[in-house]
């Protein structure tokens, strides 16, 4: 859900850190913003860490982004809180329910299957090779030559055995042991771009500003987006407009531009909608860019209109032709 307007999404898309963010979500150098759970620091997203360079920035901007509608939180995992000062240092202990110990051994108990001597794993090692305590035959591959029918746990504060410790969450902060039922817990996020966001980010972006640019380092005076009155009275929104000021001191609309991302082909109804406001307004040069292609009813249509089309899926080749289609303008007086 998109819950700020356009030209405020816009203002974000604008900021340096978040550009270079969502380029490499458009480039698929990144795909999922994923977090690294440090035991100390906490929730830290070290891809973005890198780009702003200071961990309050990267939560900052994750806030703003998915309050935009630009980021979509993904439910990733939950953390363990201590219910008594809120760190999220905490690890788990196992403790032993005689003493209190957490100085816990895991022990396995094994048996030599050829003579059926069952003994703990201890007794089973002989200067750091594993044979039988009683034939000493040299044991060599587990579940072949011996086999691990047990398991306990030893106590090394009080010697006891025990079946199973006891799990408790513990704070390395304040000490504080803690079941689940005491603990507090936090969600953990990643992030993945939202859709939308993404189309209109690269028509915002990555091409409608370096587009503008083209056009003015041109010589042309840019308006992105504009609104253009035509001859019948009515106006129309071109994303992207090119004027020249005459010499009477009225703008003439040269070029016009609409661009078009679809994940498909462009649909010929975007070209007869495309001709109708071109006609009214007949710049010198009605540009149409498509990313990635027109369909093959739509190519047709704009070749009979006359629009320029240019179409491709990278930036770098869609601002070639753009430079191309300018420099062939020559009725321009
Ligand atoms: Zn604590
Ligand atoms: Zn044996
Ligand atoms: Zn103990």
């Amino acid at each position: 859900m998109i819950v700020l307007s356009r030209s405020e999404r816009v203002a974000l898309y604008e900021i340096p850190e978040v550009q270079v963010l969502l380029k490499m979500f458009a480039d698929g150098s990144l795909r999922e913003l994923l977090p690294e759970i440090h035991p100390a620091l906490g929730v830290q997203y070290p891809k973005m860490d890198e780009v702003t360079g200071n961990v309050q920035k990267t939560k900052d901007l994750l806030v703003q982004l998915v309050r935009a509608g630009i980021l979509r939180a993904k439910f990733y995992e939950k953390t363990m809180i201590c219910p008594r000062c809120g760190s999220k240092n905490v690890t788990f202990r196992y403790y032993c329910a005689y003493c209190g110990s957490h100085e816990i051994e895991k022990r396995e108990l094994y048996e030599h299957i050829e003579c059926g001597t069952i003994d703990g794993d201890d007794r089973f090692m002989k200067n750091g090779k594993i044979a039988c305590p009683r034939c000493g035959k040299p044991l060599d591959k587990l579940g072949v030559d011996y086999r691990q029918v047990g398991t306990w746990f030893g106590c090394r504060g009080c010697g006891k055995r025990l079946d199973a410790p006891e799990g408790k969450h513990y704070c390395r902060q304040c000490s504080l042991r803690f079941g689940v039922k005491e603990s507090a817990m936090d969600d953990v996020y990643s992030y993945v771009l939202d859709k939308v966001a993404e189309t209109e980010f690269a028509r915002e972006t990555l091409f409608l500003g370096e587009l503008k640019k083209i056009l003015q380092e041109a010589g042309y005076e840019a308006e992105a987006p504009a609104v253009i009155w035509g001859v019948s009275g009515a106006s129309h929104n071109f994303d992207l407009v090119g004027f020249k000021t005459q010499p009477d001191g009225s703008r003439k609309t040269v070029v016009t531009l609409d661009m078009a991302i679809c994940a498909r082909a462009l649909a010929p109804e975007n070209v007869i909608s495309i001709f109708a406001k071109t006609l009214d307004v007949s710049p010198t040069k009605p540009i149409l860019i498509a990313v990635p292609a027109l369909s093959d009813t739509a190519k047709k249509l704009a070749d009979l209109y006359k629009l320029e089309v240019i179409e491709g899926e990278k930036p770098e080749e869609i601002f070639q032709e753009f430079r191309e289609a300018l420099d062939k303008i020559t009725d321009i007086s």
